[in-house]
């Protein structure tokens, strides 16, 4: 995406470097979340860019995911559903693993929590490796839905993770 607005939300991504642990740059999104007119705008972009695509749902990956899917949701006028690290949904659950740099790692949904007929977007805050949202694409399948569309506020291009998503298209409001 490119226009005045992206370079807004870009200024309001704040890099902290060796967070969660020494090599990583992580991207900060609190900055974006407390500035009501860049979170709006945010939504708006995403929304804009699904460009009237048919949507039944909105799932969002714990955690900061839950935060813009819940936003999107709302602005798209269907429910949201979460996507969470093992054991934290209280009904029967479908379950999907994903590698990890170092051993694996898991996310799950509830069962009925979507159906067949199903149209649904994946929202997270941003996509590396691209193995949490392909796993979640794993759930959404395992529920007998179709993901219509991966959208992720930030794109850390040169790890490739979009290309795990493919053919499914991939929205991502900021590259970096
Ligand atoms: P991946 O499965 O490798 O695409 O990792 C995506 C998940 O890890 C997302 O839920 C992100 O919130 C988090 N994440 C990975 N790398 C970063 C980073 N550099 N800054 C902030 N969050 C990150």
């Amino acid at each position: 995406m490119s226009d005045d607005r992206v370079s807004f939300l870009r200024g309001c991504i704040r890099d902290i470097p060796d967070f969660p642990k020494q090599g990583i740059l992580f991207k900060d999104i609190t900055p974006l979340l407390a500035d009501v007119d860049a979170f709006r705008t945010c939504i708006q972009l995403m929304a804009e860019a699904l460009d009237g695509e048919p949507v039944s749902a909105v799932v969002g990956i714990e955690s900061r995911g839950f935060m813009f899917g819940a936003a999107l949701a709302d602005k798209l006028g269907v429910g949201f559903v979460p996507v969470r690290k093992p054991g934290k949904l209280p009904a029967a659950t479908y379950r999907a693993e994903y590698e990890l740099e170092y051993g694996s790692d898991a996310v799950e949904i509830h069962q009925d929590a979507l159906g067949p007929g199903d149209r649904v977007v994946v929202v997270d805050d941003l996509i590396a490796t691209g193995g949490t949202a392909q796993a979640t694409g794993e759930l959404v399948q395992q529920c007998g839905a179709q993901v219509t569309a991966f959208v992720f506020v930030i794109n850390l291009i040169a790890l490739e993770g979009t290309k795990k998503l493919a053919p499914t298209p991939v929205i991502t409001v900021l590259d970096f």
